[in-house]
């Protein structure tokens, strides 16, 4: 009998957590997997099960006040449970042959960084990984001898259609983007969205934040920065291509003119199976595309008017050091207050734009503690720079 391998999911109960879950289950579950850790973010009752589901060894929750309920719905399952930043971190840290890494936001770094020094092989759906430290979880990677495989399913578009060997040849990436809800809407009608017109993407179902990153294009900023620090590919050469029905999922140009793209229903689940056999496909629980029926595939240009986060993401990209990590956190502050109805929409990209006009960045991350206090100053930035301008226009 081969072995089974040893898996762990970071945001089990998220929405890539989730798909995660279903694909390991389609494979067989504990019978072919030796599920050691999930963590969720405060959702007892779902991490309990899934732990269950699956026979985990520990489920860790990151929110304290929710650990008495976890341990209660994981009572007699012979399941460990923690709890708290520090536990999670302790766990993540845990070497495993794969590990999924589908925490949201900036939040997700800690963690993904201690799987990555564990040596673990990171299927990374957290972006923000990439964005706020590339450079340094490269490095990590580089000394732990181990790899990150793409679960953002352009990334994992790229790296299946990128001739590894072949690099001296490559063109240009083409990253596609839906463009979001708001693809058709003129600035006017951007002006008054609200929350629930925000977070309903037209093609992909997703965790709230990354919702309203791809009704501002954010999303998209954040994945190029991503394919910069994944791909051997300088960032001049990734163009971006509004592509609305999200079935061509990135594409590579290569100097004889020749483009590869991958396409695919958009399921997070193939991708997410892409990178749980690699080096070797296996079955994914999702639609075949079914061409006849689609009849057709659209593409625009990005609008950088009406998306000022494209070229905000660039800028931030080319300054490089700590600029996308201040841009990220600065998102998230804006973000959620957009989420909270304290804000309008187009202030998102504004108030972002705003701290890194303010934000000095030049310097690169030597560490993880660089780059929190960096995150953090970036955050005060943002509120201080959302009441000045709440100032200014009351
Ligand atoms: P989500 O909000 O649905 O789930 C996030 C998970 O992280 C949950 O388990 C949540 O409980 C946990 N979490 C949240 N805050 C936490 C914290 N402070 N500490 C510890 N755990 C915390 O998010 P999602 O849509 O699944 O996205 C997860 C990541 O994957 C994001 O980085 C996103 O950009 C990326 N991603 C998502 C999709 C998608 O289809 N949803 C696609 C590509 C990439
Ligand atoms: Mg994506």
């Amino acid at each position: 009998m081969v072995a089974r391998r040893s898996i762990s999911v970071l945001g089990s109960t998220g929405s890539v957590g989730c798909s995660t879950l279903d694909v390991i289950i389609d494979h067989g579950g504990a019978d072919a997997y030796d599920v050691r850790v999930l963590t969720g973010g405060a959702n007892a009752a779902l991490l309990a099960q899934q732990a269950i589901s699956v026979r985990a060894s520990l489920a860790v929750i990151q929110n304290e006040a929710a650990l008495p309920d976890l341990r209660e719905a994981l009572s007699g399952t012979g399941i460990e449970a923690a709890a708290g930043d520090a536990a999670l971190v302790a766990a993540a840290g845990e070497g495993v042959d794969f590990c999924l890494s589908a925490i949201a936001g900036a939040a997700g770094l800690a963690p993904t960084l201690a799987a990555v020094r564990a040596g673990s092989v990171i299927g990374l759906a957290n972006k923000e990984s990439m964005v706020c430290a590339g450079p340094l979880v490269n490095r990590e990677v580089a000394r732990a001898g181990t790899r990150i495989l793409p679960v953002d399913s352009e990334h994992s578009a790229i790296f299946q259609v990128l001739e590894h060997d072949q690099t001296h040849a490559i063109d240009r990436i083409v990253l596609t983007a839906s463009g979001g809800p708001f693809r058709t809407f003129s600035l006017e009608r951007m002006r008054g969205v609200t929350r629930e017109e925000a977070l309903n993407h037209p093609n992909w179902s997703m965790g709230t934040g990354i919702s309203l990153d791809s009704a501002t294009m954010f999303n998209k900023g954040l994945e190029l920065i991503e394919a910069d620090q994944l791909f051997p590919v300088s960032g001049e050469r990734i163009e971006i291509l509004v592509h609305p029905q999200s079935i061509i999922h990135s594409m590579v140009g290569y100097r004889d003119g020749s483009v590869l793209a991958q396409l695919g229903a958009p399921d997070m689940r193939t991708p997410i199976a892409y990178a749980l056999g690699w080096p070797r496909r296996v079955s994914a629980p999702v639609e075949q595309l079914d061409f006849v029926a689609l009849s057709r595939l659209d593409f625009e240009a990005p609008d950088e008017l009406r998306f000022p986060a494209l070229r905000i993401a660039r800028e931030a990209m080319m300054a490089g050091g700590l600029a996308p990590c201040a841009m990220n956190a600065a998102k998230e502050v804006a973000a959620t207050a957009f989420l909270d109805q304290r804000i309008p929409f187009l202030e998102i990209a504004a108030v972002v734009e705003n701290v890194l006009e303010e934000f000095d960045h030049a310097t690169e991350a030597a560490s993880l503690e660089d780059v929190i206090a960096a995150d953090r100053r970036a955050r005060t930035h943002a509120y201080e720079i959302m009441q000045r301008r709440a100032r200014r226009s009351a």
